[in-house]
């Protein structure tokens, strides 16, 4: 990795803290999250359902405030969207009245760049994720990993350094899901974006990241860091990748059943209360 300790850290996380206001009461939903990114790194933060992912990017990409602790982006501390982040969600998020280079040129636009710099940008891109030849369809004629692709390039669009997807591929086949996380991978290295990146799945993690934030169920804390440190692309099915999912597995099982639990203690007390 390119990690060096004179390095400064492109997104710094200081006792970070969040609570949601739910019936009349603080739920707290993360709890001093403390991490430290590298430009260029690419991290998934994975867990179980409910641990607080999701809340974790969303004040990352500055939609939504924390309670307590800060969070610095090249020294700067966040307050509100920035230029320098672009969000990637499940659901594409997809202007269904807009051609597909419309939606691509979308953030381009509010940004005052001339037509053609913005046909120039949106070119290139629809070429990076392979829609030249959808550039003027809209999204209903589009698949769900097509979609998504446009979403990436409308993020790339406005060269932000920091790329943070929620759950990117979750709703995609198998298939498609694969082809995506390569390409994905591949525009990471072409661009040389910071990835944040959200799931669920440990295979996905492991596939992609070169470092793993594994939460624990809610409130989400940090449990363990995991470098992953094979040359890619990795072949899921060779020793190494099957050693580290093992790995990962065995730090995230304890997780997955306390939020299991968690949401049975849940169900009971709505059955109790209703
Ligand atoms: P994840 O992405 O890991 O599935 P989330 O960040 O979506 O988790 O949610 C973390 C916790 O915060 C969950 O218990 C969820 O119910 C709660 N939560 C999320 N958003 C809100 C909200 N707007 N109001 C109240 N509670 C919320």
């Amino acid at each position: 990795m390119r990690s060096s300790n004179e390095t400064p850290k492109m997104v710094i996380i200081e006792a970070l803290g969040k609570k949601y206001r739910s019936q009349g009461a603080d739920m707290p939903a993360l709890i001093d999250i403390n991490l430290e990114i590298e430009g260029g790194e690419f991290i998934c933060l994975l867990g179980p359902s409910g641990c607080g992912k999701s809340t974790l990017l969303k004040i990352i990409a500055g939609l939504i405030p924390a309670s307590s602790g800060r969070i610095t982006i090249d020294g700067k501390p966040i307050n509100g969207p920035g230029p320098e982040r672009a969000v990637v969600f499940q659901d594409y998020a997809l202007f269904p009245w807009m051609t597909v280079r419309d939606n691509i040129e979308f953030g381009l636009e509010a940004r005052k760049l001339a037509r053609s710099a913005r046909k120039e940008i949106s070119t290139k891109l629809l070429r990076t994720v392979g829609l030249s030849d959808f550039a003027d369809r809209f999204p209903h004629h589009l698949s769900g990993g097509m979609k998504q692709r446009v979403s990436i390039a409308r993020a790339l669009a406005v060269n932000p350094s920091l790329l943070l997807m929620d759950e990117p591929f979750g709703a995609l086949d198998a298939q498609t899901r694969q082809t995506l996380q390569d390409e994905l991978l591949r525009i990471w290295r072409e661009y040389r974006k910071t990835v944040i990146f959200v799931t669920h799945s440990i295979e996905e993690a492991i596939y992609l990241s070169d470092r793993i934030v594994v939460m624990t169920a809610r409130p989400g804390r940090i449990k363990e860091i995991v470098t992953v440190q094979e040359a890619r692309p990795r072949d899921m099915t060779g020793n190494g990748m099957n050693l580290r999912q093992r790995e990962v597995r065995a730090v995230l099982n304890e997780e997955i059943k306390r939020a299991a639990a968690l949401e049975q203690e849940d169900m009971m007390a709505g059955a109790s209360h209703g």
